[in-house]
């Protein structure tokens, strides 16, 4: 069987071979963490998008969307706390001249000691069958016993030296636990500095009057500075939400894992303001119906997980992230967060403007709090390229590669295809393309054989190919070849819309409250 590697490997190479995802600026050796969606690739994120909007915006009667602006007055992110604190501790190995993120590197090591446990305990399990007690073992055999502690003290020094900004403390963390360069294999490292995140331009095209400004790091900063005008011209009372789609700009040290981390990406964002108290109940709510919302794609519940955070920001009373089964482990997908009052309130402070909402039950005002749900639309992209790529034997002995994604998503939900390319087949195959094309994504193809025409819509994930041949002519009947099945049945060409839009439902997003 081939690795989670290997298997990656593949995935990044069928996205650019069927123009889901090519590497930017690629003809001139490309921009590290950069990505551009390509013909397939723009169809499935607008998909993406529009399911998110559909079960955010559309399907909650108390949520709007807005779109604002990239950049915005910095002064706005000095309040959103951005300008001093949006940093990742950085560290360079002398030798390779390759720079690291400090934490990340100590986090690599703690994830070594614990496969070294989990290797352990599965030799065990191995070794005593049914009746292995994993508890017990875990609390007496004495390797993995100093490993644990061993764990626990390293984590216990990284979170104290990032929570204190204690670099000294952290570069020495990695010495002790003689961390080694991937690359050059020296421990020569440089002193651990903070690197802020964000990217920064100037306005204005008069130097003396130019202003530092910056690609906004987060989408939600948008959405507070216009908590105001949302709510009077929408007249929306609380509880209620705002939601965004853009671009969001991080310089992140080490980028890599493809589109897992981008220096440029987009977010879908969505702020929910709430009476002060009562925000721990709706953050439970939003993790649940958000859950639902992944669920509902049908990419398998065993691959998603809470991962609840112990160590909170210091604007946030909960936060959770929702977990993703990637290639390379279980890793972030969205993040639900309570974050209080903070956001709202430091703009009041910066800005000298009242924002508070007037409660008509309580008969007094408030700065609402916050519930955030927060996800990235690249990273969903990706969950979605992963799960779908399908390696099949077929009878016959040949093989094909099958892209299962959800119908709803797919960026073409049907090929139609002429049998031959004559015979006026081609001009009865456009007339039904025709009579599809306003309503679904479609592709007219006749090049090739029918079977290489099959497996190019399999590779790009298209439900249906809807081929049209001689006996179309004489009766009005197609065959419908379904994409996972192969299963091909002859139905009439007034039917064809009806199964398209039937497949095209979702699963479950309802939960209204
Ligand atoms: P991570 O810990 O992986 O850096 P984060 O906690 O900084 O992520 P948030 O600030 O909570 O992320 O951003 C919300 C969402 O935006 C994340 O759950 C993720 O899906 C997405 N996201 C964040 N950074 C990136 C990036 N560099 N590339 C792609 N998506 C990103």
């Amino acid at each position: 069987m081939a690795s989670n590697d290997e298997i990656f490997k593949k995935i990044i190479a069928h996205a650019k071979e069927y123009g889901f995802i090519f590497q930017s600026s690629e003809i001139y050796d490309g921009l590290s963490a950069v990505y551009d969606y390509g013909q397939n690739g723009v169809e499935l994120k607008n998909n993406i998008k529009d399911y998110w909007w559909r079960a955010m915006v559309r399907y909650h009667e108390n949520i709007v969307g807005i779109d604002s602006a990239i950049f915005m007055h910095p002064t706005i992110w000095k309040a959103s706390g951005h300008v001093d604190a949006f940093n990742d501790p950085m560290i360079d190995n002398k030798d390779s001249k390759k720079r690291y993120r400090a934490d990340v590197l100590v986090e690599d090591h703690l994830a070594k000691l614990e496969e070294k446990i989990n290797k352990e305990v599965e030799k065990a399990a191995k070794r005593f069958g049914n009746a292995f007690d994993e508890a017990q073992f875990r609390a007496t055999n004495q390797r993995v016993l100093d490993n644990q502690a061993k764990v626990d003290e390293i984590k216990h020094r990284l979170y104290k030296g990032l929570e204190n900004n204690d670099l000294a403390d952290i570069k020495k963390l990695i010495e002790d636990c003689e961390i080694v360069c991937p690359i050059s294999g020296s421990r020569n490292w440089t002193e651990v500095r903070q690197f802020n995140l964000m990217f920064s331009t100037q306005m204005g095209s008069i130097s003396e009057d130019a202003n530092t400004i910056y690609l906004r790091p987060e989408t939600a900063q948008g959405i507070f500075v216009n908590f105001l005008n949302v709510m009077k011209t929408g007249r929306m009372k609380i509880p209620f939400g705002i939601a965004q789609i853009g671009k969001a700009f991080r310089n992140e040290i080490v980028a890599r894992q493809f589109i897992f981390r981008m220096r440029e990406f987009e977010q879908m964002e969505m702020q929910f303001f709430v009476r002060p108290g009562t925000e721990l109940e709706w953050y439970e709510f939003w993790k649940q119906e958000r859950l639902k919302w992944h669920l509902a794609m049908g990419l398998g519940e065993e691959n998603y997980r809470f991962h609840n955070h112990e160590k909170l920001a210091h604007y946030a009373n909960a936060a959770a992230d929702i977990e993703f089964r990637f290639p390379f482990g279980f890793k972030e997908l969205e993040g639900i967060h309570s974050r209080t009052d903070f956001d709202l309130a430091a703009h009041q402070k910066y800005s000298g403007k009242k924002i508070t909402y007037f409660d008509p039950e309580l008969n007094e005002s408030y700065v609402p709090y916050v519930v955030e749900t927060s996800i990235g639309l690249d990273r969903t992209f990706l969950a979605l390229l992963g799960n779908a790529y399908t390696e099949e034997k077929l009878d016959d002995g040949s093989e094909r590669v099958v892209m299962k994604l959800p119908p709803a998503l797919a960026p073409v939900k049907a090929a139609v295809l002429p049998l031959v390319a004559k015979d006026g087949l081609p001009e009865k195959a456009r007339q039904i393309m025709d009579t599809l094309k306003y309503d679904y994504n479609c592709q007219y193809e006749e090049k090739d054989s029918i079977g290489k025409r099959y497996r190019r819509q399999d590779a790009i994930g298209t439900p249906y190919c809807i081929t049209v041949d001689h006996q179309t002519l004489e009766d009005n009947t197609v065959t419908i070849r379904e994409r996972d099945s192969m299963k091909q049945d002859r139905i009439a060409i007034s039917e064809i819309s009806g199964i398209i839009a039937e497949r095209m439902k979702m699963g479950e997003v309802r939960g209204k409250r």
